[in-house]
């Protein structure tokens, strides 16, 4: 078989129900597009019957390769996996959840032959709840500030890759990322285009609202310390009211005399402040759990077998 020109990345973490119509409106776009091309799917640990489907399909798809985790390492490392063992020239990343539509992949192609390196969407008409809608809306926001990049839709993932960015991804070795911020890290050229979204296939989201906020924490910190620098900054700022309000008790002291009421007035305030620290040391113990995770230097992902690759 030729060298494939189009690597198609897919992560899929019990998706029994969407393979077969995944695969059915996906290889007739690839066929279509004349190219050789390959479709590597992570199996991340799946309990129902993924890996036995995609196993089945195996032997009648020879552009099919699979690679088998050892547990649920999650959607970023099946990808990171995935990227590895990739070879294609141009790389795309899609949701086995038919929520991406796979008829989109010729315009992402297009747009990376024209000479972008990275190739993000933004979703028209997204389908999901209103939660993860407004969410969303204002990860994209406050990423952008922090972070200094310029993405519209952090979360879609339909994308699209140069060779040489994923070859950068693939030198990377961090624990925990979020791969679209660390490809636009690497991308000299990105662009973004609009791309459709659908309703999800078969099954449900598999983020949990402690996943997501456990995600956006790897975005957040994973890619920027200014939330510990605007910390700082708050305790400067802090400090300097604290002195303006001692100096406005001595001078009140003088005039008015001593003050005696508003003793709960205090605790309000103590309150707010300890739950800022407090806020503060939860924070910097995100930094310092995840310099102990890089640390340890544990594999990131245990692959157990992979199949359809040449040897
Ligand atoms: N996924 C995965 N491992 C996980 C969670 C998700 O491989 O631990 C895959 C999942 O099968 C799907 C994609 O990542 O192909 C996106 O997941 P999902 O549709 O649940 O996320 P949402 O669209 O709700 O953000
Ligand atoms: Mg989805």
């Amino acid at each position: 078989m030729e060298k494939p020109y189009i690597s198609i990345v897919v992560p899929a973490y019990n998706e029994e129900g969407n393979l077969k119509p995944l695969m059915e409106r996906l290889l007739p776009v690839m066929r279509g597009m004349g190219k050789p091309f390959e479709i590597i799917f992570t199996d991340d640990g799946s309990r129902d019957r993924t890996l036995a489907i995609l196993k089945g399909m195996l032997p009648e798809v020879p552009e099919l390769k699979l690679i088998e985790f050892n547990g649920n390492f999650g959607q970023h490392m099946a990808i990171l996996a995935a990227f590895e063992k990739s070879s294609g020239e141009i790389v795309i990343t899609l949701d086995a959840d038919l929520q991406n539509p796979p008829e989109e992949i010729p315009r992402l192609a297009a747009e990376i032959e024209k000479g972008h390196d990275v190739v993000g969407t933004i979703r028209l008409k997204r389908q999901d709840t209103f939660f993860r809608k407004t969410a969303s809306r204002i990860v994209n926001i406050t990423t952008n500030k922090m972070t200094g990049m310029k993405m519209s839709d952090y979360g879609c993932m339909l994308r699209a890759y140069h060779r040489d960015v994923i070859d950068n991804i693939n030198h990377c070795q961090e624990t925990t990322t979020f791969i679209p911020a660390l490809a636009q890290t690497f991308a000299a050229n990105p662009t973004e285009i609009e791309v459709g979204h659908a309703e999800r296939g078969e099954g449900e989201s598999k983020y949990s609202l402690y996943r997501l906020i456990r995600l956006n924490f790897d975005l957040m910190t994973g890619f920027s310390v200014v939330p510990l620098q605007l910390f700082a900054l708050m305790g400067i700022l802090t400090s300097l009211a604290s002195v303006g309000f001692a100096l406005f008790l001595m001078i009140r002291r003088f005039i008015i005399g001593a003050e005696v009421e508003g003793v709960f007035t205090l605790f309000a305030i103590l309150f707010f402040f300890v739950g800022i620290v407090i806020f503060g040391i939860g924070l910097v113990g995100e930094y310092v759990g995840r310099i102990y995770q890089e640390v340890r230097k544990r594999p990131r992902y245990v692959v157990r077998r992979v199949h359809g690759f040449k040897r």
